[in-house]
């Protein structure tokens, strides 16, 4: 086994480390077999991601992180990278798992870390939030389950709306304009930026553009 980086086109280039969606997202239930509004349309369950080479190495990813030296491999992994993206599929569904992620924060200071989760809703997982967030070089987000824009001050890191109107200047907030720019990041860095509170994201992809219209009957 080894570490398995992925790369998604939106993020310029930067680097990925994920696990399989759904089956490491526990937080995306709301009743049993039940997914909150924001996992319906999630983009890591359709397209490419259905792709046996897009599959694999987020299912190999979930049995190495187990590997005794799996954080100092990553931090050997890291060694190049400025900014780093956790999850861009998959969840911290493990305790085990986030105080390792922790512990390559810690030990990688050249290198930012972005990492949404919804795993908040478990307080077992309290602590090490709290240690993830004291640390200057990580930006943890609670993602809203919400489609709908909502969200709770001082809570949720992330909301989806249904596009860009949908937020009326929110203080402490950025609003994701990567659907201005083919899709992609183009330089922003927000997503990493302590300094902000509120990511605002557009509804993307028309799995998520038909959750909202559901919603809306
Ligand atoms: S807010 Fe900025 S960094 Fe975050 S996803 Fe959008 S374009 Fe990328």
């Amino acid at each position: 086994m080894s570490i398995r980086i992925s790369v998604t086109s939106k993020l310029d280039g930067i680097r990925s480390w994920s696990l399989q969606a759904i089956e490491t997202c526990p937080a995306s239930l709301e009743s049993a077999g039940v997914l909150v509004d924001a996992c319906k349309g999630c983009y890591a369950t359709t397209g490419n991601y259905n792709y046996p080479n897009v599959k694999a190495p987020r299912a190999e990813n979930k049995i190495d992180w187990q590997r005794l030296d799996w954080c100092d491999d990553m931090v050997a992994q890291l060694d190049s990278d400025r900014y780093f993206r956790w999850l861009d599929s998959g969840d911290l569904y493990s305790l085990a798992l986030a105080e390792k992620v922790l512990e390559i924060m810690q030990r990688t200071p050249w290198c930012n870390h972005w990492l949404p989760t919804r795993m908040h809703k478990f307080p077992k997982f309290r602590m090490v939030f709290d240690a993830m967030r004291s640390l200057p070089n990580v930006s943890i987000r609670f993602s809203s389950d919400s489609v709908n824009g909502e969200f709770i001050e001082g809570l949720h890191g992330s909301v989806i709306g249904a596009d860009a109107a949908t937020y009326s200047p929110i203080k402490g907030s950025k609003l994701c304009q990567a659907y201005e720019n083919g899709g992609k990041c183009s330089g922003c860095r927000a997503c990493w930026d302590k300094s902000i509170d509120l990511i605002c994201y557009p509804a993307h992809g028309r799995k998520m553009l038909k959750v909202i219209r559901i919603n809306a009957i």
